[in-house]
């Protein structure tokens, strides 16, 4: 027996990615100007980016950071228990969970970590977690580092997320949903998925990465436009990159439970908090967020527009009411074909294949923010139609 050489595997898979049109390549972006960006030194309309609200060019969240930092430096110097945990971050926490209706709040360097965190924190072997075919990557990943059972259901089926957590009525259980699902934009069956968790003593928990910020009254996501509270969902995961416009995580609960995880969460404990001053640009984004009702109304009639239009020109796009609208092409080769034709036209769109989205499933992901101008989106529509009908003749 001879062990297995790296440069071989190396080259199979990436012989591998070849064949399947699945080889991936960073954008580099230079400069971002309002919906537009210089990508490897073009200018393009940018369709695919999550900050929603343009936030993170906000001028106070920007200010906040710069004066932070020439007041505390950069980096934090340790994890929170040693002593990595700052006022800034103290105050964010603080702010974010009465704005939110939860006792405490988490901060940790990214939503992949606080999702991890989370799980890892209350699951262990012989528990198990239930979640949607869909969610986001980290939760299923954090599933898996628990050593929990990992259950998934048909995707926003919340009848069969009760009968997986009635399989396993002796198990400590998680039902874990995405709040508005990341690569459909669909949303989760909230009300049903936390009856469910309340009939089967599971803790529910939602991920409102592209919730937050977009929904509810002052932004406070899906769970809130749905009427759930603090009681009836166990932990909110609020990931900061998207509407928020900056970086990092909010982990939401009541103050029990936040304690078990900042004692014993590896993902929280092992890891050196993020720079203070990005607490106090986060802290001035949560007030800029609050009072974007003119952003917010302005997202969700762009949505109409572009899915009117589309309407109009046959384009066939998923039942999404949120400001991700994907258009479903199947293959790789396609999504890539369409992707190339757009960027020819100016346009900026990333073409998401799986594993991000099943075997099958590639998609154009087409993000709209409140940035965009009417007339933009008409521009992207007709170069849309366009482009699919130029690239009609690959599979
Ligand atoms: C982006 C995203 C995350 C990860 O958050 P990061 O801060 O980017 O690590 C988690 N969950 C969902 C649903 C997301 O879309």
């Amino acid at each position: 027996m001879s062990r297995p050489r790296w440069d071989e595997r190396l080259a199979t898979a990436a012989a591998w990615r070849a064949g399947e049109d699945a080889q991936r390549r960073r954008r580099m972006v230079e400069r971002v100007e309002g919906s537009r960006a210089v990508v490897d030194g073009r200018l393009l309309l940018n369709f695919c980016s999550n900050d929603y609200l343009g936030l993170a060019a906000s001028t106070a969240g920007v200010a906040a950071l710069q004066e932070a930092a020439a007041q505390h430096g950069l980096g934090s110097g340790g994890s929170a228990l040693v002593c990595g945990h700052h006022a800034l971050h103290a105050r964010f926490e603080h702010e974010a969970a009465e704005w939110l209706g939860f006792d405490r709040a988490l901060f940790l360097p990214s939503g992949y970590q606080a999702n991890l965190m989370v799980l890892q924190g209350l699951l262990g072997p012989g528990d198990v977690c239930v979640q949607d075919k869909l969610n986001h990557a980290c939760l299923i990943d954090g599933a898996r580092l628990a050593g929990a059972e990992l259950r998934r259901y048909p995707h926003a089926d919340a009848a069969a997320a009760l009968r997986q957590l009635q399989a396993r009525p002796e198990a400590a259980a998680v039902l874990a949903t995405d709040s508005v699902f990341s690569m459909d934009g669909d949303l989760a069956p909230l009300g049903a998925l936390a009856a469910a968790a309340r009939s089967e003593q599971a803790l529910l928990l939602v991920d409102e990465a592209h919730g937050i910020g977009v929904l509810g009254s002052e932004g406070r996501g899906a769970c809130a436009a749905a009427g759930l509270t603090a009681g009836a969902v166990a932990v909110l995961v609020v990931p900061l990159g998207k509407a928020f416009g900056g970086q990092g995580a909010l982990v939401l609960g009541e103050a029990a439970l936040i304690d078990h995880l900042l004692q014993s969460a590896r993902p929280y404990l092992f890891s050196t908090t993020a720079l203070p001053a990005l607490a106090a640009a986060l802290s001035a984004n949560l007030q800029a967020l609050r009072r974007a009702d003119d952003r917010r109304d302005q997202l969700q009639r762009l949505v109409r527009h572009f899915r009117e239009g589309a309407q109009r020109r046959g384009l066939p796009l998923l039942d999404s009411v949120s400001p991700i609208q994907p258009l479903l092409l199947g293959c790789n080769a396609r999504a890539l074909a369409v992707a190339a034709a757009l960027e020819e036209r100016g346009y900026w769109v990333t073409a998401i294949r799986p594993p991000s989205v099943p075997e099958g499933r590639a998609r154009l992901r087409i993000t709209l923010t409140a940035r965009h101008r009417p007339a933009e989106i008409d521009g992207l529509l007709d170069a849309l139609a366009a482009s699919l009908e130029a690239t009609e003749a690959v599979p």
